[in-house]
């Protein structure tokens, strides 16, 4: 077994040409292969790539998909979002544990098979859902789980249940997934037809500095959440001290109840390679990056045979479209489930075969990015809309959507509506003939951009969806008037606190302070200064967290506050007569009574 590991890690290292970069990579290989990254695998890798030992264990530790201690050898990974739990995530849950005979989180006595939890797959639309290994498992009950363990005993090939095959390219050779795309509406930008190639050739006739000029014209915007022109930030790129520049897509759509870059992966990502290369000829790069979320390492085959297909037809490669001097290819990095890498500088770090840690800004990327050079990071659909400009003029592009939010957006719509699914949509769209597509009544709720975004009730559903109203990454998850708000929110805290990476204390501390005051408010044991509490701390974490996830993480609690006042002044009891209600004598004098032995009296 030493030898087979010392032999093993000797060859994956030289695969990736012993680049301590590579790191990711080889912590990946090794993980699939022998279900850990154990101490001993972590002192040959750091001898083989000349680095510390410490630096493979910090990483290692960092990505839920990598782990010191031994797996089985099948891993079932069950989505715990909070779609997940209303569709009945609890059920299968316990039927995996039950026919396993173990409890989440644990291995099987023979060491083969082990049960987790993890965070969102992007499957919200068919959910409940799980990955087991690479393959996802949809539209689960408690039969569907026992069956899967029982022929998991049996032959131990996950991909062997994977039947029937999904929709449109989940059904290609190179997928042979079970997941459905649910493409409920198709717009004229994204999901149009488009003829590989077009886009690029028509970049390839202009200068860079005309395709920059025509970016920005169409005022297109990132898609991923944060809106930044595009334009701008290539200008900034193309404009940045460097020899060597590079584009990396960031496909790592981690946010609960996101599922639409999904589709795209599945059905056109020759366009989103296309908005990539058409981005390293205008900021001058000759590597792209897409940085694939290991959830989505089913579509790894499928997607690496489009590169190829677009490398044999010379769109990526040496001198691209006859045109000298133009060199460009892009390689595919897969994450292992770290939902901060979705954030632009974490996700560089983890490019460069580090930990996910967001780093300090200033420099941007723009100007100090990927292994310190200039570097554009832009979303799946942003690339994609890239393509389209190109091809079609900012000028239509600009025909469509609202004045201030140009085009169209992609939705994952997920929860209590009856057409769950992918809609591309122009901007500016009401929420209120949103909720009429996806057949959606009795809508109490809608969580808008995720956890991160807002929730908003009945009065906001006259609003619109752009930069300029409700503006959102593409998360919509719709919630009816039997749900708990406040139990969703406290999930949504549950889901920050375990993705903090823990670098700064706002974020790290705070976090959980907020979720203690909420879950005593649910309880019923809040009064109101816990209100003045949980607004105060909020805003505190906001202010003062050092990146993006930290800035928007205190918002369940914030938007619900703000938009749902009534649900949590039902539950807080006022004082009287100068005592607190709310405080219950029992339960706070538990600890001390175990500590003393004893039972206390109480008068
Ligand atoms: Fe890490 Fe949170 Fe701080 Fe961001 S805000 S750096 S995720 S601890």
């Amino acid at each position: 077994m030493s030898e087979n590991l010392s032999a093993f890690i000797k060859n994956i290292c030289k695969k990736y040409k012993n680049d301590h970069t590579r790191l990711m990579d080889i912590a990946n290989d090794l993980q699939n292969e022998f279900g850990c990254v154990s101490g001993k695998a972590m002192g040959l890798i750091a001898k083989e790539l000349s680095i510390h030992r410490v630096d493979v264990e910090s990483l290692t530790s960092f990505y839920a998909f990598l782990s010191k201690q031994p797996k089985g050898k099948i891993v079932i990974r069950l989505c715990n979002d909070i779609i997940d739990e209303l569709k009945g995530s609890a059920e299968v849950a316990a039927a995996f544990a039950d026919e396993l005979g173990i409890n989440i989180g644990e291995t099987s006595p023979d060491g083969k098979i082990t049960l987790e939890y993890t965070p969102c797959i992007g499957m919200c639309d068919q959910a409940p859902a799980a990955i087991i290994n690479e393959v996802v498992f949809t539209n689960l009950n408690s039969d569907k789980a026992r069956e899967i363990v029982r022929s998991l005993k049996k032959h131990g090939d996950p991909a062997r249940l994977s039947t029937p095959l999904g929709d449109g390219n989940n059904a290609n050779e190179l997928v042979r997934s079970m997941v459905n795309n649910n493409l409920r509406r198709k717009g004229e930008v994204i999901f149009a037809d488009y003829k590989s190639g077009d886009g690029l050739s028509k970049a390839l006739s202009l200068s860079p500095v005309e395709v920059i000029r025509d970016i920005k014209t169409s005022r297109l915007r990132g898609r991923g959440g944060a809106g930044f022109p595009t334009g701008m930030k290539w200008e900034f790129t193309r404009q940045a001290e460097g020899t060597k520049r590079y584009v990396i897509c960031n496909a790592d759509e981690g946010e609960p109840g996101t599922f639409k870059d999904r589709v795209i992966l599945t059905e056109c990502p020759d366009l989103m390679f296309e908005g990539m290369t058409i981005g390293g000829y205008a900021i001058g790069a000759e590597t792209g990056i897409l940085y694939l979320r290991g959830e989505y390492a089913y579509l790894l085959p499928y997607l690496e045979n489009t590169l190829s297909n677009r490398r044999r037809n010379g769109l990526l490669g040496k001198n691209i479209g006859s045109k000298r001097e133009f060199n460009f290819d892009i390689r595919i990095q897969i994450g292992a489930g770290a939902y901060i890498c979705g954030e632009e500088t974490a996700l560089i770090s983890s490019c460069e075969g580090l930990r996910g840690d967001p780093k300090t800004r200033p420099p941007f990327p723009a100007q100090k990015g990927y292994l310190a050079a200039p570097t554009t990071v832009n979303n799946v659909e942003t690339f994609c809309c890239v393509a389209r400009i190109l091809d079609k003029g900012a000028p239509w592009f600009m025909e469509i959507g609202s004045k201030g939010s140009p085009s169209t957006k992609l939705l994952s719509v997920s929860g209590d509506c009856h057409m769950p699914g992918t809609y591309e949509v122009p901007f500016g769209i009401k929420v209120s003939d949103l909720l009429k597509m996806v057949g959606a009544d009795d809508v109490a709720a809608i969580q808008i951009g995720g956890p991160s975004g807002q929730m908003i009730g009945p009065a906001d559903f006259k609003r619109t969806i752009c930069y300029d109203d409700l503006a959102t990454g593409g998360s919509i998850m719709i919630f009816n008037s039997s749900r708990n708000l406040l139990h969703i929110a406290s999930r949504f805290m549950d889901f920050f606190i375990e993705e903090s990476c823990g670098f700064c204390t706002p974020c790290r501390v705070g976090n959980v302070l907020l979720k203690e005051r909420l879950d005593r408010i649910i309880a019923g044991n809040g009064e109101p200064s816990d209100l003045i509490y949980l607004q105060e701390l909020g805003e505190s974490i906001k202010t003062s967290s050092r990146c993006g996830m930290g800035q928007t993480s205190p918002n369940p609690v914030l938007s619900t506050l703000k938009n749902f006042r009534g649900v949590y002044d039902k539950l807080v009891k006022k004082n009287k007569d100068g005592l607190m209600c709310s405080f219950d004598i029992k339960s706070s004098l538990k600890e001390a009574e175990s500590i003393a032995g004893r039972p206390s009296e109480i008068f």
